[in-house]
């Protein structure tokens, strides 16, 4: 059976995070007491079934012709489960998952396969933006290690060692896990603009009418720092906005947030997407900035930020074909020159 180059992960299906708050211990009591001769009749297999289906959660919205899903469900399992086929790898995010990222030394300690932020029409579901994992994992360099412009940095070097070791591997790739990622598009037509989201708008007090937020993965960069990915939605009276984030932390030595932002008025065919990267050399903070570091919600506020790329995507009048739109980028976006550089004092909270 195949296995993905993973570490620390249970060989069972894990709630994740946000499935854990709220879960309380069982009171003892008359249905209990049995528990032995329960489990008895349940083999390993069946525990497991039973822990992924109830960990999945999904919540869906539907407002003016706009339909929101968020799915939130397990980790990525470290063995192969094929469930009644063995024979049915399809059905195994493992397999899935070794196969489509073989050329990734290691993968993040955290992935969470099946969970995705779905924004679609609902008289065309085709046409539709999501975000997962695996979509935005394929970006990352499998080739290269991060060529970020530190300097000489113990920290670094020491962050960098960690990896290789933990994953028993000297060939080079991004570790970081950075992605440019920025959601699969279905079914609308993308063109380049220099339209920016209204960020006044969103600073209005409208009831939020649907909230939701997911992570797609982490990892703790073998005890030096935190890339991860997560995205989050919410609905207004007359307006939808999603942002995904990209978070990066080397202890002492880099800080970086990749953001793709969505906002869509409810009666218009048509959503901006604004994705933007901020970062800086941790010595080029300030005492205060650096105290928001671990904060990915406020340190994205005091990055400088290097590149923005907006998008404007169209629902074509009649219907179209399926078609997935290239990502905006491969390279590594570990070039700190600035490219198109703009004020982000326009920006506004999140
Ligand atoms: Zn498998």
């Amino acid at each position: 059976m195949a296995t993905t180059a993973r570490r620390h992960l249970p060989t069972y299906c894990a709630l994740s995070r946000d499935q854990l708050h709220g879960i309380t211990p069982p009171r003892p009591n008359a249905s209990t007491v049995d528990v032995g001769a329960f489990a008895a009749r349940r083999n390993a297999n069946d525990v497991m079934d039973s822990a992924c289906k109830s960990a999945r959660v999904e919540e869906r919205f539907e407002f003016d012709g706009w339909r929101f899903v968020a799915v939130r469900d397990h980790i990525l399992p470290s063995l192969c489960r094929h469930g009644d086929d063995p024979n049915d790898r399809s059905a195994c995010h493992v397999c899935e998952y070794g196969t489509e990222l073989k050329e990734l030394p290691s993968l993040p300690e955290m992935i969470f396969p099946n969970n995705t932020l779905t924004i679609s029409r609902c008289d065309d579901p085709s046409v539709s933006v999501s975000f997962d994992a695996l979509s935005a994992l394929r970006l990352v360099d499998a080739k290269h290690a991060p060529e970020v412009k530190v300097g000489p940095s113990d920290s670094w070097t020491a962050a960098r060692k960690g990896m290789d070791a933990l994953n028993n591997t000297l060939h080079p790739y991004d570790w970081t896990y950075t992605t440019n990622y920025n959601g699969s598009v279905h079914g609308m037509t993308v063109a380049e603009t220099s339209e920016r989201i209204d960020m006044e708008k969103l600073k209005r007090r409208e009831p939020i009418q649907f909230y939701s937020q997911l992570t797609l993965f982490e990892d703790e960069l073998a005890d030096h720092g935190c890339a991860s990915l997560t995205v989050r939605l919410r609905v207004m009276p007359t307006s939808f906005f999603a942002l995904q984030r990209f978070y990066l932390r080397v202890d002492d030595v880099l800080a970086r947030v990749i953001d793709t932002r969505l906002y869509g008025e409810l009666s218009e065919r048509r959503i901006t997407r604004e994705w933007s990267l901020r970062e800086s050399r941790i010595a080029d903070l300030s005492p205060h900035e650096r105290e928001l570091v671990l904060d990915p919600n406020m340190l994205w506020t005091v990055l400088p930020v290097k590149q923005v790329v907006c998008h404007s995507l169209t629902i074509p009048s009649s219907p179209t074909s399926s078609s997935s739109h290239p990502p905006l980028s491969q390279q590594p976006s570990d070039n700190l020159s600035p490219q198109v550089v703009t004020s982000h004092s326009s920006l506004a909270s999140s």
